[in-house]
């Protein structure tokens, strides 16, 4: 397939994305050639609204699943449910989207169970094929089909990591938080507040990020800073908002609240 529906459908109502490198030009590629697309990076990064953003741009429908430890490869497949009763077969969300050639988001696949791996593995290789053993089917992926999972490489959970042989079935690519402009101005239209006042909010959570690994187990996100401009500009004080949405949502843990307010009244002192 070449890749020459690029932009022409949905590009102008594509949710706002700020890109931080050539991600959206790799992706695209990624999809004109039927390449499934791994995306690593702390939660809260953009990482959703980047596939938001380009399943809108590529004019393909998308289907995201957020993966739990209870969801099972039957819950993407889809089962048989008892409807007036009679037993129909209902798709899941990746049969839909094999179907349709959609785009299928699998946010967090690590923390799904085992046998989702392994319904991927004939999808990401050549064959592009969804085995449905229930029905007999043995579905091929329609054109514009893609998937696309996300993991968090910060858990450091050694039971919950991708094996090699299923990431070395995607092309990855690595998100982080965005550089203090990008941000700012992410934060300024997610938020509607003036962006001079969301620099300081950015100052403060690079402040925060720096204390990951000592005293915080992951950095605030940009999903945060963005709550917490979205309060400031519903006119919340912005103490108030800040311990709200970028103190309270990182730890319980009453000396750590005590040295992460500190740093605010430091910034904003
Ligand atoms: P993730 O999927 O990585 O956990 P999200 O995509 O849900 O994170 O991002 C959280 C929020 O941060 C988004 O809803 C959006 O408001 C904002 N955001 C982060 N990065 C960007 C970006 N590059 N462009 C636009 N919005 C962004």
């Amino acid at each position: 397939m070449d890749g020459t529906y690029i932009e022409r459908e949905g590009a102008a109502n594509a949710p706002f994305y700020l890109p931080q490198g050539d991600e959206c030009d790799l992706f695209a590629a990624a999809h004109a050639n039927t390449l499934p697309v791994l995306l690593k990076g702390p939660t809260g990064c953009g990482k959703t609204r980047f596939v938001a953003h380009m399943a809108a741009r590529l004019g393909r429908p998308l289907y995201t699943v957020a993966c739990h430890d209870d969801l099972s490869a039957a819950d993407l497949i889809g089962r048989y449910l008892l409807k007036g009763g009679e037993t129909v077969w209902v798709d899941g969300p990746l049969t839909r989207a094999v179907r349709e050639g959609a785009i299928c988001y699998l946010d967090e696949v690590v923390e799904a169970r085992k046998d989702v791996t392994v319904v991927l593995h004939p999808l990401t290789d050549d064959r592009r094929i969804l085995p449905i053993d229930r029905t007999g089917e043995e579905l091929e992926a329609a054109p514009g089909f893609m998937l696309v999972a996300s993991y968090n490489p910060g858990y450091q959970n050694i039971l919950k990591t991708l094996k090699p042989s299923t990431r070395q079935r995607f092309v990855a690519l690595d998100f982080d938080f965005p550089a203090a402009a990008e941000e700012e101005r992410i934060v300024a239209q997610e938020s509607g507040l003036d962006p001079a006042r969301c620099k300081p909010l950015v100052r403060l959570a690079g402040k925060l990020r720096g204390l990951k690994g000592q005293d915080l187990e992951e950095g605030v996100s940009t999903r945060l800073v963005v709550y917490t401009a979205t309060l400031i500009a519903q006119g919340m004080p912005v103490e108030r908002a800040i311990r709200a949405a970028m103190v309270e949502p990182l730890t319980d843990d009453e000396d750590i609240k005590r040295g992460l307010l500190d740093l605010v009244t430091a910034v904003f002192g």
